[in-house]
């Protein structure tokens, strides 16, 4: 299903909950939004699944607009975090339970819930009750029977919120090769943006009601269009006083420009070990924490703190060590404007 929304806004007395939002979204994407508790997400997806209206905008739904239909006449499906399965109900009545409601016969309901059994490998369940499941086949008793009755939309509220660690990154791959086969636009709401980052072809970035940036989550990261979303995505570190950072120069003429630095930027060495030295600031090493695949290494730049990833192979730095540092790439911006700035 291809969604338009256009100048979306939500109001709780006078605290504006979603302000101005406005995206589109093209039939068969996974789109993750994305941003801090208390942001919109969730405002935005109830609005889109029709619980709750929109104070003014419009949701477009293949051409049509769609704010006064009910959430049953939209051709939504829901999962939330917490599964609200039916608990006096088995998996195969849980998966049949929109079909029901749609009186289709029985062996229709019996085809299209054994199709959606083997789907999400629910196989042999068939007749457990919700409390004799893990959490993930839980999950995904949630996402079949979401799916039976063959929606346009899959909204998804925080879909691994309850689910461990572990098995959390085991059902975020399932979720998006199931999507994928399905072929369903979806649109799932997280805070975790490793979460996001992994599983969604678009991420779009709410923040204090607003959409600050919509795009691949490659886009999002490399081209950030706001200081909010270079910092909520990814790892880095401000630097206040760019003037003290080799290269910016310019920026530095610009009053109340910081820098936006990623660990991945900077590139350090022992004296002699990094090419264009000349180049390169010194610094002191404060303090390394191992971080399994490599070092997590801080440093002081004078006043200056960065941050940066030393790979194991290399000799292994200590607190107090002096190094070269050489920043290549910073994210600037100031009350009026951001911009990338390469050092070639
Ligand atoms: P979270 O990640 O914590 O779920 P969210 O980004 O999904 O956050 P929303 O749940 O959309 O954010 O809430 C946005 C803001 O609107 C919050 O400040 C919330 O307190 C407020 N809000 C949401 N629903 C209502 C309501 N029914 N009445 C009053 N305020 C509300």
């Amino acid at each position: 299903m291809h969604i338009e929304v256009r100048n979306l806004n939500k109001s709780f007395g006078d605290f504006h909950a979603v302000q101005d939002v406005s995206f589109d979204i093209k039939k068969g994407q996974l789109i993750g939004l994305l941003g801090p508790s208390g942001g919109g997400k969730t405002s935005i997806l109830r609005m889109l699944a029709g619980l709750e209206s929109p104070s003014s905008g419009d949701i477009v739904f293949h051409g049509k607009r769609v704010n006064d239909l009910p959430p049953q006449e939209r051709g939504i499906g829901f999962v939330f975090q917490n599964y609200a399965l039916f608990k006096h109900m088995t998996v195969y009545d849980n998966i049949a339970f929109g079909l029901k409601v749609k009186k289709q016969t029985k062996e229709q309901i019996r085809e299209r819930v054994m199709t959606l059994v083997e789907l999400t490998g629910l196989k042999g369940f068939e007749h457990r009750y919700a409390h004799q499941l893990s959490g993930g086949q839980r999950q995904r008793v949630a996402f079949a029977r979401a799916l039976a009755p063959e929606p346009q939309l899959l909204l998804l509220d925080e879909p691994f919120a309850a689910i461990d660690a572990k098995i959390r990154t085991e059902l975020r791959t399932w979720l998006k090769e199931m999507i994928e086969r399905v072929g369903i636009t979806s649109i799932f709401v997280t805070h975790d943006q490793d979460e996001a980052i992994e599983v969604a072809d678009e991420i779009m970035i709410i923040s204090k009601g607003r959409l600050e940036q919509k795009g691949s989550p490659w886009a999002i990261y490399k081209d950030p269009q706001t200081p909010f979303v270079a910092s909520f995505i990814g790892e880095s570190t401000i630097v206040e006083d760019v003037g003290a950072l080799k290269g910016f120069d310019s920026a530095a003429g610009k009053p109340g420009t910081k820098a936006l630095i990623r660990p991945e930027y900077i590139e350090i060495g022992k004296p002699g070990e990094i090419r264009l030295a000349s180049a390169a600031l010194e610094a002191n090493v404060k303090h390394i924490h191992f971080r399994g695949s490599e070092w997590l290494v801080e440093l002081e730049v004078g006043s200056v703190k960065l941050v940066t990833y030393r790979s194991l192979e290399k000799d292994v730095l200590q607190p107090g060590d002096r190094v070269h540092v050489l920043v290549h790439r910073a994210y600037l911006f100031n009350d009026q404007e951001s911009w990338i700035q390469e050092n070639s």
